[in-house]
């Protein structure tokens, strides 16, 4: 039961995505691509004083990639980039399966991408978002 409100989660974010636009007066833009499956998205943000304002992603990719991206601007956005990177790191140890209960709570929808850490090959699409929000937080 558990796996197919996951699996609605996903299919809606993928189907009717929120912040799959471009975003007006962004500051950081950052190409992020996955090889072994197509998913190639660039993420916009607007940071203003270290807080994301604003984002969005323009791209394609497969179901768990977008859906993974939009989950994850739901969550950062109006937040310090400080505690963006706190939930991404939250978010690899969630795919690699070593997360608490208490900090699957706070990754809030992104807790449904929960069943990729049973899919190997589906680890790169989902943290793909992540992975692109990381590199604009390290200046790459
Ligand atoms: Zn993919």
């Amino acid at each position: 039961m558990q796996n197919s409100f996951y699996r609605e989660i996903i299919n809606d974010h993928n189907l009717r995505p929120a912040h799959k636009r471009e975003v007006p007066g962004a500051n950081v833009e950052k190409r992020g691509v996955n090889p072994s499956c197509g998913d190639d998205i660039t993420l916009q943000l607007r940071l203003e004083d270290g807080k994301i304002v604003d984002g969005g992603f323009v791209g394609d990719g497969c179901a768990i990639s977008q859906a993974s991206a939009d989950i994850m601007l739901d969550l950062i956005i109006g937040k310090t980039q400080e505690e963006a990177e706190r939930l991404s790191e939250i978010f690899r140890r969630m795919i690699t399966g070593k997360v608490t209960d208490e900090e699957i709570e706070q990754m809030e929808e992104a807790g449904a991408l929960i069943d990729v850490s049973h899919m190997p090959a589906r680890v790169k699409c989902a943290v793909l978002g992540w992975h692109t929000l990381d590199a604009i937080a390290q200046g790459e």
